[in-house]
């Protein structure tokens, strides 16, 4: 199996979105988001404890958020 690594974006149009900064916030049970003043910020340090359980795409609208699977080279 190759390793796995997980990123997280979310769209340019909705990252400065408050309410959905704190949404985010909420949902992701790994704390993969953070609300901040000017919006949603991706917590580097916590993207690989995700567990693709979908809450975060559920909880923003569609295309707000993408969850990508990376495969290590080789
Ligand atoms: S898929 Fe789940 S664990 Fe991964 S970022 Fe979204 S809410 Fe967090």
């Amino acid at each position: 199996m190759p390793a796995l690594f997980i990123d997280v974006r979310v769209s340019s149009a909705h990252a400065g979105d408050l309410a959905l900064a704190k949404k985010l916030e909420e949902a992701c049970p790994v704390d993969i988001f953070e609300a901040t003043d000017t919006g949603v910020k991706i917590v580097e340090e916590n993207l690989d404890e995700c567990t693709l359980c979908d809450l975060c795409i559920q909880a923003a609208p569609p295309g707000a958020v993408e969850v990508v699977k990376l495969y290590e080279r080789g």
